[in-house]
Protein backbone atom coordinates (compact mmCIF):
# COMPACT_ATOMS: atom_id res chain seq x y z
CA UNK A 1 0.00 0.00 0.00
CA UNK A 2 1.45 3.60 -0.48
CA UNK A 3 -0.69 5.57 1.74
CA UNK A 4 -0.24 8.51 -0.63
CA UNK A 5 -2.90 10.83 0.28
CA UNK A 6 -4.68 11.96 -2.78
CA UNK A 7 -4.21 15.61 -2.46
CA UNK A 8 -0.26 14.97 -2.38
CA UNK A 9 2.06 16.93 -5.09
CA UNK A 10 2.98 14.70 -7.69
CA UNK A 11 6.75 14.51 -7.43
CA UNK A 12 5.94 13.09 -3.75
CA UNK A 13 4.11 10.13 -4.90
CA UNK A 14 5.54 6.77 -3.99
CA UNK A 15 7.69 8.60 -0.86
CA UNK A 16 4.77 9.58 1.56
CA UNK A 17 4.73 7.15 4.47
CA UNK A 18 1.31 6.80 6.48
CA UNK A 19 0.34 4.58 9.30
CA UNK A 20 -1.59 2.08 7.16
CA UNK A 21 1.66 1.48 5.26
CA UNK A 22 4.31 -1.24 5.73
CA UNK A 23 7.30 1.04 6.11
CA UNK A 24 5.72 2.75 9.02
CA UNK A 25 6.88 1.10 12.02
CA UNK A 26 10.54 1.52 10.80
CA UNK A 27 10.06 5.34 10.16
CA UNK A 28 7.43 6.47 12.65
CA UNK A 29 10.06 7.21 15.47
CA UNK A 30 13.28 8.39 16.86
CA UNK A 31 16.01 7.11 19.16
CA UNK A 32 14.19 8.58 22.12
CA UNK A 33 10.79 8.90 21.30
CA UNK A 34 8.28 6.82 20.01
CA UNK A 35 6.15 8.94 17.32
CA UNK A 36 2.61 9.12 15.87
CA UNK A 37 3.41 11.40 12.64
CA UNK A 38 0.54 11.82 10.04
CA UNK A 39 2.78 11.41 7.45
CA UNK A 40 6.58 10.94 6.94
CA UNK A 41 7.89 11.99 3.61
CA UNK A 42 10.97 10.51 2.47
CA UNK A 43 12.35 13.36 -0.30
CA UNK A 44 14.93 12.11 -2.57
CA UNK A 45 15.70 15.81 -3.63
CA UNK A 46 16.10 19.81 -2.29
CA UNK A 47 12.72 19.80 -4.90
CA UNK A 48 11.27 17.06 -2.78
CA UNK A 49 11.67 18.84 0.69
CA UNK A 50 10.29 22.27 -0.84
CA UNK A 51 7.38 19.96 -2.16
CA UNK A 52 6.78 18.29 1.40
CA UNK A 53 7.08 21.74 3.28
CA UNK A 54 4.90 23.74 0.86
CA UNK A 55 2.67 20.50 1.25
CA UNK A 56 2.05 20.63 5.06
CA UNK A 57 1.51 24.33 4.85
CA UNK A 58 -1.35 24.00 2.72
CA UNK A 59 -2.38 21.28 5.07
CA UNK A 60 -1.64 23.49 8.46
CA UNK A 61 0.08 20.49 9.42
CA UNK A 62 3.53 20.56 12.06
CA UNK A 63 6.49 19.68 10.62
CA UNK A 64 9.37 17.75 12.03
CA UNK A 65 12.86 17.80 10.54
CA UNK A 66 14.61 14.51 10.84
CA UNK A 67 18.01 13.37 9.39
CA UNK A 68 19.46 10.24 11.44
CA UNK A 69 16.83 10.32 14.21
CA UNK A 70 19.48 10.96 17.27
CA UNK A 71 18.57 14.31 18.38
CA UNK A 72 17.38 14.05 22.28
CA UNK A 73 14.52 15.98 22.35
CA UNK A 74 12.60 13.90 19.83
CA UNK A 75 11.97 16.89 17.67
CA UNK A 76 12.69 14.57 14.38
CA UNK A 77 9.18 12.73 14.90
CA UNK A 78 5.95 14.36 16.07
CA UNK A 79 2.25 13.27 16.37
CA UNK A 80 -0.13 14.15 13.82
CA UNK A 81 2.05 16.23 11.61
CA UNK A 82 4.39 15.61 8.70
CA UNK A 83 7.99 14.20 9.37
CA UNK A 84 10.39 14.93 6.49
CA UNK A 85 13.36 12.20 6.96
CA UNK A 86 16.46 12.90 5.19
CA UNK A 87 17.94 9.45 5.19
CA UNK A 88 17.40 8.98 1.41
CA UNK A 89 19.71 11.89 0.71
CA UNK A 90 23.01 10.57 1.87
CA UNK A 91 25.41 11.06 -0.61
CA UNK A 92 29.30 11.73 0.18
CA UNK A 93 31.34 13.17 -2.39
CA UNK A 94 35.16 14.23 -3.06
CA UNK A 95 34.88 18.03 -5.06
CA UNK A 96 38.14 18.41 -4.83
CA UNK A 97 40.93 15.84 -3.37
CA UNK A 98 43.91 19.00 -3.27
CA UNK A 99 41.88 21.28 -1.11
CA UNK A 100 40.28 18.14 0.58
CA UNK A 101 36.58 19.79 -0.05
CA UNK A 102 33.41 17.19 0.59
CA UNK A 103 30.15 17.29 -0.31
CA UNK A 104 27.88 15.34 1.77
CA UNK A 105 23.94 14.90 2.53
CA UNK A 106 22.21 15.23 5.38
CA UNK A 107 20.85 12.18 6.00
CA UNK A 108 23.81 10.28 6.07
CA UNK A 109 25.07 8.95 8.67
CA UNK A 110 28.55 9.59 10.22
CA UNK A 111 29.80 6.27 9.70
CA UNK A 112 28.73 5.97 6.01
CA UNK A 113 30.92 9.64 5.90
CA UNK A 114 33.74 7.81 7.24
CA UNK A 115 33.97 4.97 5.17
CA UNK A 116 33.37 7.09 2.10
CA UNK A 117 36.16 9.50 2.57
CA UNK A 118 38.27 6.34 4.17
CA UNK A 119 40.31 5.35 0.49
CA UNK A 120 40.96 9.16 -0.15
CA UNK A 121 42.44 9.19 3.61
CA UNK A 122 40.12 11.90 4.52
CA UNK A 123 37.94 12.67 7.34
CA UNK A 124 35.50 14.92 9.23
CA UNK A 125 35.40 16.18 12.72
CA UNK A 126 31.96 14.91 13.52
CA UNK A 127 30.84 13.03 17.03
CA UNK A 128 31.61 9.49 17.98
CA UNK A 129 28.57 7.58 17.12
CA UNK A 130 28.45 6.26 13.67
CA UNK A 131 23.93 5.92 13.95
CA UNK A 132 24.05 9.77 14.26
CA UNK A 133 22.81 12.22 11.63
CA UNK A 134 24.64 14.60 9.83
CA UNK A 135 21.92 16.86 9.62
CA UNK A 136 21.38 17.07 13.57
CA UNK A 137 25.53 17.71 14.27
CA UNK A 138 26.53 20.07 11.63
CA UNK A 139 23.42 21.96 12.20
CA UNK A 140 24.01 21.84 16.09
CA UNK A 141 27.96 21.68 16.99
CA UNK A 142 29.63 18.39 16.49
CA UNK A 143 32.03 17.38 19.42
CA UNK A 144 33.97 14.07 18.26
CA UNK A 145 36.64 12.54 18.78
CA UNK A 146 38.81 15.13 16.75
CA UNK A 147 37.33 18.27 18.42
CA UNK A 148 40.49 19.20 20.24
CA UNK A 149 42.38 18.91 16.75
CA UNK A 150 40.40 19.82 14.60
CA UNK A 151 37.54 21.52 16.39
CA UNK A 152 33.67 21.33 16.25
CA UNK A 153 31.88 20.18 13.08
CA UNK A 154 30.50 23.35 12.05
CA UNK A 155 33.81 24.64 12.18
CA UNK A 156 34.70 23.31 8.91
CA UNK A 157 31.43 24.12 6.62
CA UNK A 158 32.00 26.46 4.00
CA UNK A 159 28.41 26.24 2.42
CA UNK A 160 24.98 25.22 2.97
CA UNK A 161 22.25 24.17 0.76
CA UNK A 162 18.92 25.00 2.58
CA UNK A 163 15.62 24.35 1.70
CA UNK A 164 14.05 27.57 3.80
CA UNK A 165 10.44 27.45 5.16
CA UNK A 166 8.32 28.93 1.84
CA UNK A 167 10.13 26.48 0.35
CA UNK A 168 12.82 28.50 -1.53
CA UNK A 169 16.44 26.64 -1.99
CA UNK A 170 19.37 28.69 -1.19
CA UNK A 171 23.24 27.83 -1.21
CA UNK A 172 24.39 30.16 1.14
CA UNK A 173 28.78 30.51 1.79
CA UNK A 174 30.70 33.31 2.69
CA UNK A 175 29.69 34.98 -0.12
CA UNK A 176 26.23 34.49 -0.86
CA UNK A 177 23.98 34.56 2.21
CA UNK A 178 26.73 35.09 4.72
CA UNK A 179 23.68 35.36 7.75
CA UNK A 180 22.51 32.05 7.25
CA UNK A 181 25.48 30.09 6.70
CA UNK A 182 26.60 31.70 9.93
CA UNK A 183 23.27 30.50 11.52
CA UNK A 184 23.22 27.20 10.00
CA UNK A 185 26.23 26.93 11.95
CA UNK A 186 25.22 26.21 15.34
CA UNK A 187 21.22 26.94 14.91
CA UNK A 188 20.27 25.86 12.15
CA UNK A 189 17.03 23.44 13.10
CA UNK A 190 15.13 27.38 13.39
CA UNK A 191 16.54 28.54 10.22
CA UNK A 192 15.62 25.92 7.69
CA UNK A 193 16.33 22.62 6.30
CA UNK A 194 19.92 21.89 5.16
CA UNK A 195 20.21 18.77 2.43
CA UNK A 196 23.89 19.01 2.23
CA UNK A 197 27.02 20.79 3.72
CA UNK A 198 30.34 21.39 2.06
CA UNK A 199 33.05 20.45 4.37
CA UNK A 200 37.00 21.05 4.70
CA UNK A 201 37.90 17.33 5.45
CA UNK A 202 41.19 16.66 7.19
CA UNK A 203 43.89 14.06 6.22
CA UNK A 204 43.49 11.00 8.66
CA UNK A 205 43.57 7.65 8.60
CA UNK A 206 44.54 5.96 11.82
CA UNK A 207 44.64 6.96 15.01
CA UNK A 208 45.59 6.20 18.74
CA UNK A 209 42.50 4.56 20.92
CA UNK A 210 43.03 3.87 24.45
CA UNK A 211 40.49 3.17 27.02
CA UNK A 212 41.90 3.80 30.88
CA UNK A 213 39.76 2.79 33.99
CA UNK A 214 40.80 4.72 36.98
CA UNK A 215 40.17 4.68 40.61
CA UNK A 216 37.98 8.21 41.92
CA UNK A 217 37.67 9.83 44.99
CA UNK A 218 34.64 11.01 46.25
CA UNK A 219 35.95 14.83 46.40
CA UNK A 220 36.58 14.44 42.97
CA UNK A 221 40.22 15.63 42.52
CA UNK A 222 40.60 12.70 40.30
CA UNK A 223 38.64 14.23 37.96
CA UNK A 224 40.38 18.01 38.39
CA UNK A 225 43.74 15.97 37.48
CA UNK A 226 42.21 14.38 34.33
CA UNK A 227 40.94 18.50 33.73
CA UNK A 228 44.68 19.29 34.77
CA UNK A 229 46.11 16.95 31.62
CA UNK A 230 43.57 18.04 29.67
CA UNK A 231 44.55 21.92 29.92
CA UNK A 232 48.32 21.02 28.87
CA UNK A 233 47.56 17.96 26.47
CA UNK A 234 48.62 18.24 22.93
CA UNK A 235 45.89 19.16 20.34
CA UNK A 236 46.00 15.71 19.18
CA UNK A 237 44.65 14.49 22.46
CA UNK A 238 40.47 14.05 22.61
CA UNK A 239 39.62 12.18 25.68
CA UNK A 240 35.82 11.63 26.88
CA UNK A 241 35.74 10.50 30.60
CA UNK A 242 32.52 8.15 32.21
CA UNK A 243 32.07 7.75 35.80
CA UNK A 244 30.36 4.81 36.49
CA UNK A 245 29.85 4.02 40.35
CA UNK A 246 30.72 0.45 41.37
CA UNK A 247 28.78 -2.64 43.39
CA UNK A 248 30.79 -1.73 46.39
CA UNK A 249 29.73 1.92 46.74
CA UNK A 250 33.04 3.62 45.10
CA UNK A 251 33.35 5.26 41.74
CA UNK A 252 35.30 4.40 38.39
CA UNK A 253 36.38 6.78 35.87
CA UNK A 254 36.02 5.49 32.19
CA UNK A 255 38.57 7.10 30.24
CA UNK A 256 38.34 6.79 26.62
CA UNK A 257 41.26 8.45 24.53
CA UNK A 258 41.88 9.33 20.89
CA UNK A 259 45.28 10.62 19.40
CA UNK A 260 45.00 12.20 15.60
CA UNK A 261 48.11 9.87 14.54
CA UNK A 262 48.96 6.63 13.60
CA UNK A 263 52.12 7.03 15.21
CA UNK A 264 53.75 4.48 18.03
CA UNK A 265 55.64 7.20 19.77
CA UNK A 266 53.51 10.23 19.24
CA UNK A 267 50.48 7.91 20.40
CA UNK A 268 52.54 6.89 23.49
CA UNK A 269 53.71 10.77 24.07
CA UNK A 270 50.07 11.64 24.13
CA UNK A 271 48.83 9.18 26.53
CA UNK A 272 51.42 8.58 28.99
CA UNK A 273 50.04 12.24 31.53
CA UNK A 274 46.45 10.26 31.99
CA UNK A 275 48.13 7.71 33.95
CA UNK A 276 48.83 10.12 36.14
CA UNK A 277 44.81 10.93 36.67
CA UNK A 278 44.36 8.58 39.16
CA UNK A 279 44.64 4.93 40.62
CA UNK A 280 44.94 3.06 36.99
CA UNK A 281 42.66 -0.07 37.37
CA UNK A 282 42.83 -1.25 33.58
CA UNK A 283 44.40 0.07 30.28
CA UNK A 284 44.61 -0.50 27.05
CA UNK A 285 45.78 1.22 23.86
CA UNK A 286 45.91 0.08 20.30
CA UNK A 287 46.78 1.81 16.36
CA UNK A 288 42.82 1.76 14.49
CA UNK A 289 41.52 2.98 11.62
CA UNK A 290 39.24 6.26 12.33
CA UNK A 291 36.61 4.04 10.73
CA UNK A 292 36.57 1.46 13.35
CA UNK A 293 35.82 4.11 15.80
CA UNK A 294 32.75 6.17 14.13
CA UNK A 295 31.96 2.16 12.85
CA UNK A 296 29.27 1.31 10.48
CA UNK A 297 28.75 -1.50 12.93
CA UNK A 298 26.78 1.28 15.08
CA UNK A 299 24.52 1.69 12.37
CA UNK A 300 20.83 0.70 13.80
CA UNK A 301 17.09 1.40 13.15
CA UNK A 302 15.55 4.05 15.60
CA UNK A 303 12.06 2.89 17.53
CA UNK A 304 12.21 4.98 20.21
CA UNK A 305 14.55 2.79 21.94
CA UNK A 306 16.14 4.83 24.43
CA UNK A 307 13.26 6.86 26.33
CA UNK A 308 16.39 8.34 28.36
CA UNK A 309 16.18 12.21 29.72
CA UNK A 310 19.82 14.30 28.94
CA UNK A 311 20.69 17.88 29.93
CA UNK A 312 24.46 19.13 29.89
CA UNK A 313 26.58 22.20 30.37
CA UNK A 314 30.25 23.46 29.78
CA UNK A 315 32.44 24.00 32.14
CA UNK A 316 35.55 26.82 31.88
CA UNK A 317 37.10 24.92 35.31
CA UNK A 318 37.05 21.76 36.92
CA UNK A 319 36.64 23.46 40.29
CA UNK A 320 36.67 21.56 43.29
CA UNK A 321 32.85 22.39 44.28
CA UNK A 322 32.27 21.25 40.35
CA UNK A 323 34.07 17.90 41.01
CA UNK A 324 32.35 17.26 43.50
CA UNK A 325 28.77 17.51 42.72
CA UNK A 326 29.34 15.64 39.63
CA UNK A 327 30.83 12.37 41.71
CA UNK A 328 28.03 12.91 43.78
CA UNK A 329 25.79 12.93 41.37
CA UNK A 330 27.06 9.84 39.66
CA UNK A 331 26.89 7.96 43.15
CA UNK A 332 23.44 8.84 44.39
CA UNK A 333 21.36 5.63 44.50
CA UNK A 334 19.48 7.20 41.73
CA UNK A 335 22.48 8.08 40.09
CA UNK A 336 22.72 10.07 36.67
CA UNK A 337 24.40 8.80 33.99
CA UNK A 338 27.65 11.06 33.85
CA UNK A 339 29.90 11.76 30.54
CA UNK A 340 32.58 14.25 30.20
CA UNK A 341 34.22 15.94 27.02
CA UNK A 342 37.47 17.40 26.84
CA UNK A 343 37.46 20.82 24.96
CA UNK A 344 40.06 23.39 24.30
CA UNK A 345 42.80 22.74 21.59
CA UNK A 346 40.68 24.05 18.57
CA UNK A 347 37.61 24.39 19.83
CA UNK A 348 38.74 27.99 21.15
CA UNK A 349 40.45 29.33 17.91
CA UNK A 350 37.10 30.66 16.01
CA UNK A 351 36.06 33.97 17.74
CA UNK A 352 32.50 33.52 19.57
CA UNK A 353 30.75 35.65 17.11
CA UNK A 354 32.13 33.20 13.98
CA UNK A 355 29.17 31.00 14.10
CA UNK A 356 26.02 30.78 15.96
CA UNK A 357 28.14 27.74 18.30
CA UNK A 358 29.63 30.99 20.45
CA UNK A 359 31.44 28.66 23.70
CA UNK A 360 35.03 29.02 22.75
CA UNK A 361 36.48 29.45 25.94
CA UNK A 362 35.41 26.29 28.07
CA UNK A 363 37.42 23.50 28.84
CA UNK A 364 34.52 20.81 29.35
CA UNK A 365 30.94 19.55 28.23
CA UNK A 366 29.34 18.03 30.50
CA UNK A 367 26.23 15.54 29.61
CA UNK A 368 23.84 13.95 32.33
CA UNK A 369 21.34 11.67 31.34
CA UNK A 370 19.24 9.74 33.82
CA UNK A 371 16.31 6.68 32.70
CA UNK A 372 12.59 6.38 33.11
CA UNK A 373 10.60 5.71 35.36
CA UNK A 374 11.86 8.84 37.37
CA UNK A 375 14.36 10.13 34.85
CA UNK A 376 12.95 14.05 35.39
CA UNK A 377 13.40 14.01 39.20
CA UNK A 378 16.59 11.66 38.88
CA UNK A 379 18.29 14.60 36.98
CA UNK A 380 17.16 17.50 38.49
CA UNK A 381 18.34 16.36 42.00
CA UNK A 382 22.09 15.26 39.90
CA UNK A 383 22.19 18.46 37.90
CA UNK A 384 21.15 21.34 40.88
CA UNK A 385 24.52 21.41 42.60
CA UNK A 386 26.20 21.56 39.57
CA UNK A 387 24.50 24.08 38.41
CA UNK A 388 26.06 27.24 39.58
CA UNK A 389 29.14 25.93 37.81
CA UNK A 390 28.25 25.87 34.63
CA UNK A 391 29.08 28.15 31.89
CA UNK A 392 26.51 27.63 28.60
CA UNK A 393 25.16 24.63 26.98
CA UNK A 394 25.20 22.94 24.11
CA UNK A 395 21.68 22.66 22.13
CA UNK A 396 22.37 18.97 20.99
CA UNK A 397 22.68 17.03 24.63
CA UNK A 398 19.16 18.79 25.85
CA UNK A 399 16.55 16.21 25.98
CA UNK A 400 13.95 19.03 27.33
CA UNK A 401 14.50 22.84 26.19
CA UNK A 402 12.50 25.28 27.98
CA UNK A 403 11.91 29.01 28.40
CA UNK A 404 15.70 29.31 30.52
CA UNK A 405 17.47 26.78 28.14
CA UNK A 406 18.00 29.36 24.60
CA UNK A 407 19.55 31.95 26.55
CA UNK A 408 22.74 29.01 27.79
CA UNK A 409 22.69 27.56 24.09
CA UNK A 410 22.99 31.19 22.39
CA UNK A 411 24.46 33.44 24.76
CA UNK A 412 24.03 37.11 24.77
CA UNK A 413 24.56 38.81 21.28
CA UNK A 414 24.73 35.43 19.87
CA UNK A 415 21.40 34.58 20.86
CA UNK A 416 19.74 38.22 19.59
CA UNK A 417 21.30 37.46 16.22
CA UNK A 418 20.02 33.69 16.00
CA UNK A 419 16.28 34.93 16.97
CA UNK A 420 16.86 37.68 14.93
CA UNK A 421 17.59 35.36 11.41
CA UNK A 422 15.12 32.89 12.65
CA UNK A 423 12.31 35.09 12.15
CA UNK A 424 13.91 36.47 8.75
CA UNK A 425 13.91 33.11 7.32
CA UNK A 426 11.37 31.27 8.74
CA UNK A 427 8.92 34.44 9.87
CA UNK A 428 5.87 32.07 10.60
CA UNK A 429 8.49 28.97 12.94
CA UNK A 430 7.31 26.91 10.57
CA UNK A 431 11.02 24.72 11.87
CA UNK A 432 11.24 25.73 15.33
CA UNK A 433 11.88 22.80 16.57
CA UNK A 434 9.31 21.72 19.33
CA UNK A 435 10.07 19.58 22.23
CA UNK A 436 8.03 16.97 23.06
CA UNK A 437 9.00 16.47 26.70
C1 LIG B 1 23.97 7.88 20.94
C2 LIG B 1 24.23 9.35 20.70
C3 LIG B 1 25.53 9.77 20.53
C4 LIG B 1 25.80 11.12 20.33
N1 LIG B 1 27.10 11.51 20.18
C5 LIG B 1 27.35 12.81 19.90
C6 LIG B 1 28.68 13.25 19.73
O1 LIG B 1 29.62 12.47 19.80
N2 LIG B 1 28.90 14.55 19.47
C7 LIG B 1 27.87 15.44 19.37
O2 LIG B 1 28.14 16.62 19.11
N3 LIG B 1 26.61 15.07 19.57
C8 LIG B 1 26.32 13.78 19.82
N4 LIG B 1 25.04 13.39 20.04
C9 LIG B 1 24.00 14.43 20.05
C10 LIG B 1 23.66 14.78 18.62
O3 LIG B 1 24.45 15.88 18.21
C11 LIG B 1 22.24 15.23 18.50
O4 LIG B 1 21.42 14.24 19.04
C12 LIG B 1 21.87 15.50 17.04
O5 LIG B 1 20.72 16.30 17.01
C13 LIG B 1 21.61 14.23 16.27
O6 LIG B 1 21.50 14.48 14.90
P1 LIG B 1 20.47 13.62 14.04
O7 LIG B 1 20.48 14.17 12.67
O8 LIG B 1 20.76 12.18 14.22
O9 LIG B 1 19.12 13.98 14.80
P2 LIG B 1 17.59 14.10 14.33
O10 LIG B 1 16.80 13.48 15.44
O11 LIG B 1 17.40 13.61 12.97
O12 LIG B 1 17.37 15.66 14.34
C14 LIG B 1 17.26 16.36 15.57
C15 LIG B 1 16.84 17.80 15.26
O13 LIG B 1 17.93 18.48 14.64
C16 LIG B 1 17.44 19.35 13.65
N5 LIG B 1 17.88 18.88 12.32
C17 LIG B 1 18.22 17.61 11.98
N6 LIG B 1 18.56 17.56 10.69
C18 LIG B 1 18.42 18.81 10.20
C19 LIG B 1 18.61 19.39 8.93
N7 LIG B 1 19.02 18.65 7.90
N8 LIG B 1 18.37 20.71 8.77
C20 LIG B 1 17.94 21.47 9.80
N9 LIG B 1 17.75 20.97 11.05
C21 LIG B 1 17.98 19.65 11.25
C22 LIG B 1 15.92 19.29 13.71
O14 LIG B 1 15.44 20.25 14.62
C23 LIG B 1 15.73 17.89 14.25
O15 LIG B 1 14.45 17.71 14.82
C24 LIG B 1 24.74 12.06 20.27
C25 LIG B 1 23.42 11.63 20.45
C26 LIG B 1 23.17 10.28 20.66
C27 LIG B 1 21.74 9.84 20.88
Amino acid sequence: MSGVPGDAPAELAGKIVTPGDSRYQRVRSTYTTVGRPAQVVLPESAQDVAAALRFARDRGLPVAVRSGGHGLAGTGTNDGGLVIDLRALNRTDVLDRRTRMVRVEAGARWAQVAQALAPHGLAVSSGDHGNVGVGGIATGGGVGWLVRKYGLTVDHIRAVEVVLADGTLVRADAANEPDLLWVMRGAGAGAGVAVAFEIEAMELRDVGHAQLVVAVDPAGETLRRWADVMARAPRELSTELRLASQHDGSTAAVITAVVTSGSVPVVRGALEPLLQVGDVLGQQARIVAYTDLVSPLHLHENTGQMPARTTNGLLTEMSAGAARALVRASAAPDPVLVQMRSLGGATHDPDPSATAFAHRHQNVLVIGAAFPPDARDTLRTGWVPLAPYLDGAYVNFESAPDGTTFDRFYPGPTGARVADLWKRYDPEGVLRPRPRV
